[in-house]
């Protein structure tokens, strides 16, 4: 019984630890830095854009100072005072994805980036590092913020568009906020929005492990409005006017379909309890993307709008990387063979103790022959992340791979329910 009650008391000291951790320091706001992200494909910089006020902070409140997936880049905030990290968060950019590509060999380019910090109490330093071709992250910009500042601007107070609860596992603060918003959907669309976003939050929750952990999201449906149906497909000559004015033919692919009206997004949605934000696009031409802590958008009218949408979540929620690979590509150089991946479903075996090593069976080969798969469910199988050889994958098929495949493989599981838990425990 003492044993009990002494686990009981340590448990309640981590719980208030958090809160007194971040009321310390934070106030039950958010901060969203918005930033320009230039260059071409040797350098990059960033400058600050604009610095906003929401009324209300849908983020995490555990683990402030932390970062558990690496991401493409860092932003972290430092007590001015004090120097002490108070804050962390990673991400990746479609910035980056570009710089891989032809076209960055001769022009320069620029892309909007937003971030959302709970709103500090006293002066802060922000520094935004992003990572170079050799895995080293690079301080790219660091800036002081005063929370007493009248130029930060207040947002979100009205103007806020009409949004429903989709699903409901607890309140703001002990929940992963995921809004599931509106592209190219009109007002007459609507209902047809509202169906289309419940039946997102279905397929996300029916996949392990977010079917065991329910109860630590929140999904919100916002009705934001396009002027018109669909939206734009270049290859076409095809130009809608919507809200967040993206479309497909992302560096010239077929079916990446983005935008880089980041700011836009963010300004609808001020106000709306989100950490995490899904774009669902009202057509059915086949495609999507997901961004590390930037968003997923993805296409309904397609017969793969539930795969799809689940293997979206997968790269902007839980910093998956593509199991799939093939040969003709349009990212030239996403990962070099010398660097291990951050993301945890891929490997190049540079440094793979640090990924799934530890739940592979003892007499597993490395690499595994894709013949011995009947005998080894988690294994090392060449190809992933683009390219046939050099980079491996933990199982045959995910979700993460093919949109056939029913589950998330072990490997992509563990990660998610790893970082579900980081956000709320
Ligand atoms: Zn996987």
């Amino acid at each position: 019984m003492r044993h009990i009650l002494l686990i009981f008391s340590v448990f309640l000291c981590a719980l208030s630890a958090n809160a007194q951790e971040y009321d310390e320091y934070f106030i039950d706001k958010t901060l969203r830095v918005d930033y320009i992200f230039s260059g071409g494909n040797e350098s990059q910089s960033i400058a600050l854009d604009q610095l906003n006020q929401l009324p209300l902070w849908a983020g995490r409140r555990h683990n402030l100072p932390e970062v558990l997936r690496g991401g493409n880049g860092q932003i972290k905030m430092m007590d001015a005072q004090s120097g002490k990290c108070i804050y962390a968060d990673a991400f990746s950019t479609l910035f980056q994805e570009w710089q891989t590509t032809d076209e960055a060999k001769t022009v320069r380019k620029s892309f909007e980036n937003s971030y959302l910090l709970p709103y500090p109490k006293s002066k802060v330093v922000i520094e935004v590092s992003l990572r170079n071709k050799h895995g080293e992250y690079i301080s790219a910009i660091k800036h002081t913020v005063d929370p007493t500042d009248i130029l930060i601007k207040k947002a979100g107070l009205e103007h806020v568009p009409a949004y429903t609860a989709i699903h409901q596992g607890g309140t703001i603060d002990k929940c992963v906020n995921v809004a599931i918003i509106a592209e190219g959907y009109t007002a007459d669309e609507m209902k047809k929005f509202r169906e289309h976003a419940a039946v997102a939050c279905q397929a996300i929750l029916a996949h392990s492990p977010f079917n065991t952990m329910k109860e630590k999201f929140n999904f919100y449906a916002v009705e934001t409005v396009s002027e018109n149906s669909g939206v734009s497909v270049p290859r076409e000559n095809k130009w809608q006017k919507t809200v967040f004015g993206s479309h497909f033919d992302t560096f010239y692919s077929d079916r990446y379909l983005t935008t880089t009206n980041v700011k836009d997004i963010h300004n609808a949605i001020a106000g709306i309890p989100y950490a995490h934000i899904i774009i669902l696009a009202n057509t059915d031409v086949y495609g999507g993307g997901g961004i590390f802590n930037a968003y997923t958008l993805t296409t309904t009218g397609h017969p793969n709008f539930k795969p799809v949408v689940v293997h979206e979540f997968g790269h902007s929620f839980a910093g998956l990387a593509d199991e799939y690979y093939y040969e003709n590509d349009t990212f030239s150089d996403t990962y070099p063979l010398t660097v291990e991946p951050w993301e945890p479903n891929i490997t190049t075996l540079t440094n793979f103790f640090a990924k799934w090593k530890n739940m592979l069976l003892p007499d597993t080969p490395i690499p595994t022959d894709i013949k011995s798969a009947g005998q080894y469910k988690v294994g090392v199988y060449e190809g992933a992340g683009y390219s046939s050889k050099g980079i491996y994958r933990p199982a045959v098929d995910c979700r993460m791979k093919t949109n056939t495949c029913k589950d998330f493989c072990p490997v992509c599981q563990r990660a998610i329910e790893q970082l579900v838990k980081f956000y709320t425990e």
